[in-house]
C-alpha cells in the first residue's frame, strides 16, 4: 500500500502542531508508523490522501451512524449555509432540536447545547456542583470524559495511550475533588462515598464504556449506582457521548433501564459537526444561567449549520426504528464471524461487543474493567492494527477504543471485515 503522501504530510504537520496531529491518538503513536491523512469519505468508506480506499470503523468516534456523508445531513447542511454560519443569537432549529432531544430521551426535561463532549462533561459537573453545593465527584478508572482537568484523573482513550491517564497541568486541588473507583465495582463506590459524607456533588461514568475499548456493565451495576445516589442525594451523570442515539433511541440509558439525573451528549448530536449538550431534570438545568446561578455560555452554542445537520441525523434516527436493528444484526453477525474464527484458529481473545460497538481484546481474561484492558498485548495490538489496514480495514489506532459501526455497512462489508480479521490473526500469530 502506498501512503507516501500522508507520511509526506505528517512529515510537515509535526514542525507546525505538536506531535503532528489535532488530538492525539491519531498521531498512530500505540501501533507505529504513521498515521494515513484522510481526504474524503462516503458511506462506509474512507479515503486517504494517496487514494487507497478502506472500510471504516472509527466513523468519526461514533457519530457517522448512517455513514459518511449521507446524502439528508449534506443537504441540510447546504440549505443551511445559504443563510451565514453563526449568529451568535437565538434560533428555530435549537428550539426544534432541544424539543426532539427532549422527546427521544425521557431523562432529559431541558438540555443546552455546547460545542463538544467536553464542553458538555465539564458543564454538567459544574452545574451538579451549584446544585448540591458540594465540590467532589466520583469518575471510573479508564472512563474517558474529554479533556476538562477533573475528567483527566485515571482517564481512559488518548490519556491511557499516550501513559498520561493523570495529566500533568491539573492542580492538585482540581485532583484532589476527584475520586475514582473502579469500573463494575460497586463496593469501592460505596466506599468511597461513605468516607467522603455530604461531599460528593456529581458520579459520572459511561454506561457502556468505549474509551478503554469496549466494556460492558455487570448485571446490577448501573442500578446500584443509582441506588447509592439516590441514597446520598449525589447526582448521577451517564456520559453518553458515545452511545447516545448509537446503542437505541434512547441511547444505554433506555436500553438498560436506567433513570440518570444529567445526561451528556457529543458528536452524535450534530450528525460530525462539532457539537455537545448537556440536559436531564429541570429541577437541576433550572440552575444553569440565565434561569439560575450556575454560569455556562458560549458564542458557537447552538451554531445554525450544526443544528442543521444535527436535526436531519436525529429526525431519521427517531422516524426510522429499522436503523437500530439494522445496527443490531451488524454487530452480531461481525461478533459471530470474530468468534467463529477465534474457533477454527484455536484462539481465546476477549472480544466485548454490544450493538454497533466492540473491541477485540488481546488477552484471554475476561475485560470488566480498567486493569484487565490494560492486561491486553498491546505489541500485537499494533501488529494487528497494522495487518488490517493494510486489508483495507480502517480501525481505532488503539487497544483502548471501540469500535463503531454504520448502517451503511452491508452483510457483505462486514464478511469482508471478517475475513480480513481471521487472515490479520493467522499472519500476526503466523498460524
Ligand atoms: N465523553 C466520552 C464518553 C467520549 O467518548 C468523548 C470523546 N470521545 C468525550 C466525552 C469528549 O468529547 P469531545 O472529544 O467531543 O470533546
Amino acid at each position: 500500500m502506498n501512503t507516501l503522501t500522508s507520511q509526506q504530510l505528517f512529515e510537515k504537520a509535526q514542525h507546525y502542531i505538536p506531535g503532528g496531529v489535532n488530538s492525539p491518538v491519531r498521531a498512530f503513536r500505540a501501533v507505529g508508523g504513521s498515521p494515513v491523512f484522510i481526504k474524503s469519505a462516503k458511506g462506509p468508506y474512507i479515503y486517504d490522501e494517496d487514494g487507497n480506499e478502506y472500510i471504516e470503523l472509527i466513523n468519526s468516534w461514533g457519530p457517522m451512524i448512517l455513514g459518511h456523508a449521507h446524502e439528508l445531513i449534506q443537504k441540510a447542511v447546504q440549505d443551511a449555509v445559504q443563510h451565514s454560519f453563526s449568529f451568535g443569537a437565538p434560533t428555530r432549529r435549537e428550539v426544534e432540536m432541544a424539543e426532539l432531544i427532549v422527546s427521544m430521551v425521557p431523562s432529559i426535561e431541558k438540555v443546552r447545547m455546547v460545542n463538544s463532549g467536553t464542553e458538555a462533561t465539564m458543564s454538567a459537573i459544574r452545574v451538579a456542583r451549584g446544585f448540591t453545593g458540594r465540590d467532589k465527584i466520583i469518575k471510573f478508572e479508564g472512563c474517558y470524559h474529554g479533556h476538562g482537568d477533573s475528567f483527566l484523573i485515571a482517564a481512559g482513550s488518548g490519556a491511557v495511550t499516550f501513559g498520561t491517564p493523570d495529566s500533568p497541568g491539573v492542580t492538585r486541588g482540581v485532583a484532589n475533588d476527584t475520586l475514582t473507583a473502579p469500573y463494575n465495582d460497586l463496593n469501592a463506590v460505596r466506599q468511597l462515598v461513605d468516607a467522603n459524607k455530604n461531599h460528593i456533588a456529581a458520579l459520572i461514568l459511561e454506561p457502556i464504556v468505549g474509551n478503554m475499548g469496549c466494556v460492558l456493565p455487570e448485571e446490577g451495576f448501573l442500578q446500584g449506582l443509582r441506588k447509592i445516589c439516590d441514597e446520598e442525594g449525589i447526582v448521577l451523570i451517564l456520559d453518553e457521548v458515545m452511545t447516545g442515539f448509537r446503542l437505541s433511541k434512547g441511547g444505554a440509558q433506555e436500553r438498560f433501564g436506567i433513570t440518570p439525573d444529567l445526561t451528556t451528549l457529543g458528536k452524535i448530536i450534530g450528525g460530525g459537526m462539532p457539537v455537545g449538550a448537556y440536559g436531564g431534570k429541570a429541577e437541576i438545568m433550572n440552575w444553569v444561567s440565565p434561569a439560575g446561578p450556575v454560569y455556562q455560555a458560549g458564542t458557537l452554542s447552538g451554531n445554525p449549520i450544526a443544528m442543521a445537520a444535527g436535526l436531519a441525523m436525529l429526525n431519521y434516527l427517531n422516524e426510522h426504528p429499522e436503523v437500530y436493528t439494522r445496527l443490531e444484526e451488524a454487530g452480531n453477525r461481525l461478533a459471530s464471524g470474530f468468534r467463529t474464527s477465534m474457533q477454527k484458529l484455536g484462539l481465546n481473545y476477549t472480544l466485548n461487543h454490544v450493538g454497533s460497538m466492540y473491541t477485540l481484546f488481546f488477552t484471554d481474561q475476561p475485560v470488566t474493567d480498567f486493569p484487565s484492558a490494560k492486561a491486553s498485548d498491546l505489541i500485537l495490538f499494533g501488529k494487528y492494527f497494522h495487518a488490517m489496514l493494510n486489508k483495507g480495514i480502517y480501525m481505532g489506532p488503539s487497544q483502548f477504543e471501540s469500535m463503531f459501526l454504520s448502517t451503511a455497512l452491508t452483510d457483505d462489508h462486514i464478511d469482508t471485515i471478517v475475513s480480513a480479521n481471521e487472515e490479520s490473526l493467522k499472519e500476526i500469530l503466523s498460524l
